[in-house]
């Protein structure tokens, strides 16, 4: 028998399919290739890669888990796998993804007409089109029902004013996936962003996910013809069903951040002296790199067992929010745990820790906070809803 590999102590590559592995291989390959070296620069300058969409399209990564209008079909435990490989890597790259394929391309997908479909979907697959999904406002984020921006019809138009808060793809998107309140409830409009009244304005100075592009949307008197609602929906289970969606890529994704982080500290603690021997020598270090090792681990295998279910059709959007808890508040831990390791080191951005960090502060609050899916799952457990 041999001895468990402390980068896969549970053995969970032997769990995953033929398919599934190539998959995770070929992304985990790209993300030392061309990321892992230039990511700490890329956060230092808030600036995207935009240069690696491309790769990022013509490995089918874009929509992977969609059918149809030239989207991979893979299923939902490859869509994680490769979301956890690209979040190794940076969170904003794996928000990127998230958010093209499961944010602006599954609406389309789901909702949209079949002209829609057809102008939209495969130039996204592409990477050669850029979608963002514009929900949050700057006065509306858990509560997005109680959303201000409207769309009023006008002849056979609509007519959209408001603003839309931390897109990410914001100012990079060739299309805009607005959500909007009409006389009938919310509905989806996509909104090509050259359209008149329409702007992008980046949003600077933040601590965290640097590497993405987070924009604020302004609509003003954004005309619209009647084409450009998504017909196939209305009212706040819309934007919601693309939500579980996304979340669930990164109950995986987030732990792609740990899982780099766990490694850089394992690296770290065997190659670090003080002492007179290696910090992993000392009980207080091997304490903190098993109880990373465990709670990866445990995450692991919540990632994979969800996404089983989902893969069998039988994933309810409270255990995307279990999973979503769980799995984000374990890649924190272990990152600070890390950073603790690494010492002084930690808080540098020539090591990978204190920048995944920083950009899980932001997946803690995106798709759904920490609390709000506390409160989904009280709700769950005792029958009582206690957001209001
Ligand atoms: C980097 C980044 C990228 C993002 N990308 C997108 C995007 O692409 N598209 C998009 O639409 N949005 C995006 N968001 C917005 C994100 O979804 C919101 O930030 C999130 O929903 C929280 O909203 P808020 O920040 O307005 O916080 P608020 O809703 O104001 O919440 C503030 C605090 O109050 C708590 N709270 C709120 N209501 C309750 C309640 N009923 N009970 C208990 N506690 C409560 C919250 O949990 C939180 O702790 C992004 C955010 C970030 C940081």
């Amino acid at each position: 028998m041999s001895k468990p590999d402390p980068r896969d102590l549970l053995g969970i590559r032997d769990l995953l399919t033929g398919e599934e592995r190539e998959i995770a291989d070929t992304v985990r390959t790209f993300v030392r290739k061309e990321v892992a070296e230039h990511a700490g620069r890329w956060f230092e300058d808030a600036e995207f890669p935009r240069h690696l969409i491309g790769a990022i399209g013509d490995m089918g990564l874009l929509g992977m888990h969609l059918t149809g209008y030239g989207c991979a079909g893979v299923n939902a435990t490859s869509y994680g796998l490769a979301c956890l490989e690209l979040e190794a890597g940076d969170s904003g790259l794996r928000s990127f993804v998230s958010v093209q394929g499961s944010l602006a391309m599954f609406p389309i997908w789901k909702y949209g007409s079949e002209e829609q479909k057809e102008q939209w979907l495969p130039g996204m697959a592409r990477g050669e089109k850029i979608g963002c999904f514009g929900l949050t406002e700057p006065d509306r984020g858990s509560d997005p029902g109680d959303m201000r921006t409207t769309a009023r019809r006008d002849g056979s138009d609509w007519v959209l004013n408001g603003a839309k808060m931390w897109i990410t793809n914001g100012t990079l998107a060739d299309i805009a996936v607005v959500w909007a309140r009409a006389e009938e409830g919310i509905r989806g409009f996509l909104v090509p962003t050259d359209t008149p009244g329409f702007t992008a304005r980046e949003i600077e100075h933040k601590m965290s996910l640097r590497m993405s592009a987070t924009a604020e949307l302004v609509l003003e008197d954004v005309r619209l013809p009647e084409s450009a609602v998504l017909p196939g929906v209305k009212g706040l289970r819309g934007p919601l069903s693309c939500l579980a969606e996304a979340r669930y890529g990164i109950l995986w994704g987030a732990l792609g951040a740990g899982r780099a982080c766990y490694e850089a500290a394992l690296d770290y603690a065997t190659s670090r002296e003080q002492f007179g021997k290696p910090i992993g020598g000392f009980q207080l270090t091997q304490q903190k790199l098993v109880q990373m090792a465990l709670e990866l681990n445990k995450g692991l295998l919540l990632a994979l067992h969800l996404g089983r279910r989902k893969d069998s059709g039988e994933l309810p959007p409270e255990l995307v929010s279990f999973g979503k808890l769980n799995n984000v508040r374990t890649a924190i831990d272990i990152a600070r745990t890390a950073r603790t390791i690494l010492a002084a080191n930690g808080i540098s951005l020539e090591y990978p820790v204190m920048r995944h960090a920083n950009n899980l502060e932001s997946v803690l609050t995106y798709e759904g906070t920490e609390e709000i899916h506390t409160l989904v799952l009280g709700q769950l457990l005792t029958g009582q809803s206690a957001y209001r």
